[in-house]
């Protein structure tokens, strides 16, 4: 590749929305504006000593894209500024970007603490799956700082979370639940998938890794599966490189390629998305037969303090409950036209689901009355569309659930 242009200044002083559109642009002997989509498995080497050369690290450059692929690079190098991290790796999806972090790092005999307030799939992660190899795990209410101080055990050795939780937007607080982390020398893994990485800054307030579900808002289009891990050239070292490599949950450079594209407009996006929702939000708290509102950025969300602090924004997932419960929600998603039923997030497209018979299903009665997910619970994923459109949509739906309770 040619080098790039010597940039006026140094990419880690550039505002967020500069890192966005150039950070990590690697430009090929043809000059390409955009960036280019290597959909290459290997690469080629000049001879046999350059081959050499690159399997001892002494020659930069690409060898088998489970490794590295250029694409797949900027796409890495593009977040990694975002963040202020030292090492960034892509993932197929978030799910393997959560898995290889939390897994890399442990070994049988070893203790995870978790919040309870989980993705379904991550729930799995530290509660079904490493048990099974012999890696214990205790849920807690991570809203309860002293649960995460009674849960930990000689052998804990990471803590895991997101914040805020899906669905009920429970918020931990990460500066505080870190240093509990940190008193015992225990890594601290965040889901900072549902705050995005333009209204949260974990590692700036204690957090050691911090993964995403690139599918979500960093594509943000409803196109591609992709993930994000971010951590320091410690933890990289000490085993998520290898694992990375060896086990294979690599990015496709056709993904990269569209992530890229998607951080572009990302800051443009979130901002409109966390405008609208923060309307929605207090419209919906004013309609006959809405029970409550769960928003981030509103005053009575029951962690207003915690979020004022730690985000920047309220974030664009709403959680409301409907009187009447599971009638009056399918009435509810039934009457809408223009919000799509869907359990996706982080889309253009406004997208609602009713969790306890969808996301939440599997993890039956009990959890859910733990987790506050009830009957008429509803989760809602503000998008690009306008405001007046939205509220008109809801209010047709708010109707329809009024008369099925
Ligand atoms: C979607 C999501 C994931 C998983 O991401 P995939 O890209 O679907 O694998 C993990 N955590 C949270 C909070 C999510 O919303």
């Amino acid at each position: 590749m040619a080098s790039e242009k010597k940039p006026t200044a140094d990419p880690a002083n550039w505002a967020p929305q500069t890192r966005l559109v150039h950070g990590g642009t690697l430009r090929s002997e043809f000059g390409e504006t955009s960036e280019a989509m290597f959909l290459t498995q290997g690469f080629v080497y000049a001879n046999a000593e350059q081959a050499e050369a690159r399997f001892k690290n002494e020659d930069p450059g690409f060898q088998y894209s489970r490794f590295g692929n250029p694409t797949v690079a900027m796409f890495e190098e593009r977040i990694r500024l975002l963040e202020g991290a030292e090492e960034a790796r892509a993932t197929a999806s978030g799910m393997a970007a959560v898995n290889a972090a939390v897994l890399s790092c442990l070994k049988a005999g070893d203790h995870i603490v978790s919040a309870r307030a989980l993705f379904g799939a991550c729930r799995y992660i530290v509660d079904t799956l490493a048990p099974r190899y012999g890696i214990g795990c205790t849920l807690v209410d991570g809203r309860d700082l002293n649960a995460w101080k009674k849960a930990i055990q000689p052998n804990t050795k990471l803590f895991f979370f997101e914040t805020p939780s899906n669905p009920t937007l429970e918020l931990v607080d990460i500066a505080a639940v870190s240093e509990i982390a940190h008193s015992i020398g225990a890594i601290v893994v965040v889901d900072n998938v549902f705050a995005t990485p333009m209204l949260q800054r974990p590692m700036a307030l204690g957090a050691d890794v911090v993964v995403y579900s690139a599918t979500k808002h960093i594509d943000g289009q409803g196109r591609c599966l992709g993930g994000a891990v971010l951590c320091s050239s410690d933890y990289m070292a000490g085993g998520l490189q290898e694992y990375l490599r060896q086990t294979g949950p690599t990015m496709s450079p056709f993904n990269a390629w569209v992530m890229l594209k998607g951080m572009e407009t990302m800051s443009l996006r979130v901002n409109a998305q966390v405008q609208t929702a923060g309307r929605i939000a207090d419209h919906l708290a004013k309609q006959p037969g809405v029970k409550s509102v769960l928003y981030c950025g509103r005053d009575d969300h029951p962690q207003a303090e915690i979020a004022k602090r730690q985000m920047s924004g309220g974030g664009q997932m709403i959680a409301f409950e409907v009187e009447g419960g599971k009638a009056a929600a399918f009435a509810l998603q039934n009457a809408l036209g223009l919000i799509k039923i869907s359990n996706n997030l982080g889309d253009a497209k406004s997208l609602i689901t009713h969790p306890a018979t969808t996301t939440h299903f599997r993890i039956g009665p009990e959890a859910r009355a733990e987790l506050g997910i009830g009957d008429g619970l509803m989760r809602l994923s503000i998008g690009l569309e306008a405001f007046e459109d939205l509220a008109a949509d809801l209010d047709a739906g708010l109707a329809a659930a009024r008369k099925a309770a």
